[in-house]
């Protein structure tokens, strides 16, 4: 597995080695040693503080905050890719805590992008020199997530979160849920309809909402089976009033989005790279290791077989990557099928790479304490996130065949 630094500039090379430092020194001690806070269920107990303030010191928290205010410069012609090297290597040290930082800088794209220059001037410098300011990004209620993503364009599919302006405010009403950092965010872009009978596309709006609103309820901590050092929540809104000039999209919100699903699909496909790169580290220094049958384990055939599967999956995967990041940085019109086939594909086999370190490490593989049944569990949560593997599956069709593809709901034409 030499070919991870493959193709890589000489800044992203300096990243990656200083974010490399920062798990080896820091989170995975941390993670072994302190397993049993995954269970604690006060979820700000979880992961300390001081965890966070190192990521800040190191400049990786702010890695899509312009310059100008007080982010880290990076090369933009290459910044997907970069999110790319820097999630795997945090996911390396826990899936949970790259789901933190990389809402950070996913909701920190699409800010640049779509939000009037008041707002960044505003928001941007607090986000930038808050060590704990984290950000959420809101779609997904209790009736189905999926419509967002193909999406289905007509009414009956729309936000059942509405927004009205009353004044100089818009008031919204709803309910959103499986929010990353939902729980703990400072600041959320939350999406509603503002066009009932439009369809998604048409009549979706997106607001900047800050967490001390007035009627912003966290309702609770989504307890998940993987990746749990990031809190997930549910948030009601109620009478929530926003003031007017916190509008950030006006209808056309979800055609707008694209610069953050994109680059997050490459992120989600790499923090994913990234568990089945701790799997398989682990499992290489397990067999060399641990006797049976008179040998190390990595003598007997049938355990080089696996190995050997761990391998070629995860360097698929990669190279499935770099193929995927450099699309998208490149705003390619191939990338909206690369970039899900990198999702899908990372998904599936990760998790079938995290099975085969289970089932090398015997006994131990099952043990909480021993850390690899972990990396099973926080590998299942990427089939759920950022959309399921069949709702990727779809995406790509579309992409690949935008004319006779089917369009899932209403007519087709
Ligand atoms: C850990 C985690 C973090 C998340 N973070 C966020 C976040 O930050 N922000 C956010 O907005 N959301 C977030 N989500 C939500 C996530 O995007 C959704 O859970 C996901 O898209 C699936 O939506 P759903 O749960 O509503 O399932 P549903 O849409 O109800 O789907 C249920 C099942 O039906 C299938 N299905 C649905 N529609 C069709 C169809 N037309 N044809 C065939 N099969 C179909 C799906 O593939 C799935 O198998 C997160 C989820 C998780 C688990």
């Amino acid at each position: 597995m030499h070919s991870i630094e493959r193709g890589l500039s000489e800044e992203q090379k300096m990243m990656r080695e200083t974010c490399r430092a920062f798990v080896d020194d820091f989170v995975t001690p941390f993670i072994r040693q302190n397993w049993q806070r995954e269970w604690v269920m006060t979820p700000e107990d979880r992961l300390p503080r001081s965890i966070l303030e190192q990521a800040h010191k190191i400049g990786i928290r702010t890695l899509a905050i312009p310059e100008e205010f007080g982010g880290t410069a990076i090369d933009p012609k290459e910044e997907v890719r970069t999110f790319a090297v820097i999630s795997e290597e945090l996911a390396r040290g826990d899936s949970g805590l790259a789901d933190k930082l990389v809402q950070i800088w996913k909701v920190s794209v699409l800010l640049r992008n779509v939000a009037p220059r008041h707002l960044q001037e505003r928001w941007f410098p607090r986000i930038a020199e808050d060590p704990s300011f984290l950000l959420a990004h809101c779609l997904t209620e209790p009736r189905g997530a999926s419509d967002r993503w193909l999406p289905y364009d007509v009414p009956e599919a729309m936000m059942h979160t509405r927004a009205e302006l009353r004044g100089d405010k818009w008031v919204i009403n709803g309910r959103k849920q499986f929010i990353s950092n939902g729980y703990d965010a400072k600041l959320y872009v939350v999406y509603a309809t503002t066009k009932p009978g439009a369809g998604m596309t048409k009549g979706t709006s997106s607001f900047l909402v800050p967490r001390d609103t007035p009627g912003l309820v966290i309702q609770r901590c989504n307890e998940t089976m993987g990746g749990r050092f990031m809190n997930n929540g549910e948030i009601v809104f109620e009478d929530m009033a926003v003031p007017k000039d916190h509008l950030l999209v006006q209808d056309t919100a979800l055609t707008k989005a694209g610069v953050y699903f994109r680059p997050g699909k490459i992120i989600q496909a790499s923090k994913n790279l990234g568990v089945g790169m701790a799997a398989f580290e682990r499992t290489a220094e397990y067999v060399q290791n641990y006797v049976q049958g008179g040998r190390i384990l990595i003598k007997h055939q049938a355990v080089a077989c696996r190995l050997a599967e761990m391998a070629t999956k995860l360097s698929a995967v990669r190279a499935m990557l770099r193929e995927a990041s450099a699309a998208v940085d490149a705003k390619s019109p191939d990338a909206e099928a690369l970039c899900n086939m990198a999702k899908l594909f990372a998904s599936e086999e990760v998790f079938k790479v995290c099975q085969h370190a289970m089932e090398l490490h015997g006994g131990n593989g099952v043990m909480l304490d021993f850390g690899i049944e972990k990396l099973l569990r926080d590998s299942a949560v990427f089939l759920h996130m950022d959309g399921t593997t069949d709702i990727s599956k779809f995406k790509i069709v579309k992409a690949l065949f935008p004319d006779t593809a089917g369009v899932y709901a209403g007519q087709e034409k």
